[in-house]
């Protein structure tokens, strides 16, 4: 399917160093599996927090902090309500946001312009989990859980592949490291059949087949939801539920590289507050809500998008995109001057068939359904007579008919079979371990 190991950590050079299109940040230190197999001089501390950056309306005017820090504050003072509050079930995490946010602004009757404020909570929800207008679950927002300690960790001028290298022991000149010879490339895997009479799992690619004992599934939920045929036969119900309810959401990285900088040193970037009068004629310019400096990457601005408008980003012409962003930074920092890019680069993780998505999120309609990481967590077992190996003598006679077992054939890890770290990479990264550990036990307990 592909032609590098990774998924959706997607590190490439880029003007005077790397980025990385798809996961940039360890998020935090503690019960953190790819800050434990770092080491830790590798990882810095990223300085882009949203304290740090402008805000800046559509008309060109900044925001002042004292300003910023009040709406900051509403916000803190939502959050820390949230945690007791009985939350409907059947809200949405933006609904809930921006309901709980205008409450303490008339609560505390807060002097500050509605429409602002307004246009601040739109801006913030995007850039808070990059969910807006999906149908996150406030419920069940808290399900995720923070590794503590150093916020938003980067991997200085490397980029995240080098966890890559840690997890396989590889480096740039050997990639695949210990996996060396065991990793087949380019193989979009198309059906997946599982329940045989012999208990083995067949795996079609377009030409290569591969028989396994037990098949370890990783695709992304994007890919689960999109692949009616892919399962041979179809997953059992509790399966179907969890991915149909499930939710997969959409970001979209812009990486804008320009012949030089053309702002100061300590700027952090700026995040869009568009005013209801200056919606743009293109309206998949208002789902870009920020553009930010890269750490390590002088001249480089990261925009990040999210919203309905993803996918016309990600298909748009390339030349109208570049239009677009220009036009759109030109009107945001009026007191810069802003220069033509020499080169924009997007990811494209929804229109790519190998991710169709972003990471997963917590859903009202999964919550509803009683469904989620846990259950799309369940192996699969099917009913096999057991065999024994000739020199084995437990089984006397030929004559006897063999014991039927449960084996489990299809195991499920990834982000989104995560519980409590899902969208992460920590999250994909403990959910491997925790299958590979089943298949261990399995063995262990089992006469096989
Ligand atoms: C824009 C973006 C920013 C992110 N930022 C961060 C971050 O800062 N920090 C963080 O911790 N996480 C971040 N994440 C999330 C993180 O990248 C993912 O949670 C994690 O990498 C998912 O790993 P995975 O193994 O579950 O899935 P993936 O990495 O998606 O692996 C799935 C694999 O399945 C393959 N595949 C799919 N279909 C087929 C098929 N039919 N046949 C064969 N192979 C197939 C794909 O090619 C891919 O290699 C970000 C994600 C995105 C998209």
């Amino acid at each position: 399917m592909s032609d590098r190991i990774g998924g959706r950590i997607k590190t490439m050079k880029f003007a005077d160093n790397y980025i990385d299109l798809g996961a940039q940040w360890v998020y935090g230190k503690d019960n953190n599996l790819v800050y434990e197999m770092a080491d830790v001089d590798e990882l810095g501390k990223t300085n882009g927090t949203i304290a740090n950056m402008d805000w800046i309306r559509s008309n060109g005017k900044k925001i002042t902090e004292g300003v910023v820090d009040q709406m900051l504050d509403l916000i803190t003072t939502v959050y820390d309500n949230m945690k007791d509050d009985k939350i409907d079930p059947t809200i949405t995490f933006g609904d809930y946001l921006s309901k709980m946010f205008d409450r303490e602004v008339e609560k505390q009757n807060i002097r500050i312009d509605r429409s602002l404020a307004k246009e601040f909570i739109v801006t913030f929800k995007k850039m808070e989990g990059n969910m807006a207008d999906t149908d996150m679950s406030a419920f069940d927002y808290w399900s995720f859980q923070p590794c503590g300690g150093s916020g938003l960790l980067n991997w200085r001028d490397k980029g995240f592949k080098q966890f890559l290298h840690h997890l396989v022991n590889g480096d740039d000149l050997n990639e695949h490291g210990v996996l060396k010879g065991c990793i087949d490339l380019n193989r979009r895997v198309r059906q997946v059949e599982w329940d045989r009479p012999d208990g083995s799992v067949l795996v079609s690619c377009e030409k290569e087949k591969y028989s396994a004992d037990h098949v370890v599934i990783t695709f992304s939920l994007g890919v689960l939801k999109h692949s009616s045929t892919l399962f041979q036969p179809s997953l059992p119900d509790s399966h179907c539920k969890a991915i149909n309810s499930m939710g997969f959401g959409n970001v979209c990285k812009i990486f804008v590289e320009f012949q030089e900088k053309f702002w100061p040193d300590d700027w952090r970037g700026f995040n869009a507050l568009w005013r209801a009068q200056d919606l743009p004629a293109q309206p998949w310019l208002k789902d870009i809500y920020g553009f930010h400096v890269y750490d390590h990457q002088p001249r480089v601005l990261l925009g990040w998008a999210c919203g309905v408008h993803v996918e016309a980003i990600e298909t748009i012409k390339h030349s109208a995109l570049v239009d677009g962003i220009v036009r759109m930074l030109n009107h945001f920092l009026r007191n810069f001057n802003v220069s033509r890019p020499n080169n924009v680069i997007i990811s494209k993780w929804s229109t790519d068939p190998a991710h169709r998505g972003s990471y997963s999120y917590p859903s009202v309609l999964a919550t509803e359904n009683d469904t989620g990481p846990k259950s799309l967590a369940q192996p699969i077992h099917v009913q096999v007579a057991e065999t024994r190996e000739p020199s084995d003598t437990s089984i006397s006679s030929t004559s006897e008919t063999p014991p039927i077992t449960a084996r489990p054939v299809l195991f499920f890890a990834g982000e989104a079979t995560s519980s409590n770290h899902y969208s992460t990479v920590h999250g994909a990264v403990e959910s491997g371990i925790r299958e590979a550990d089943r298949i261990i036990s399995f063995y262990r307990s089992s006469t096989y």
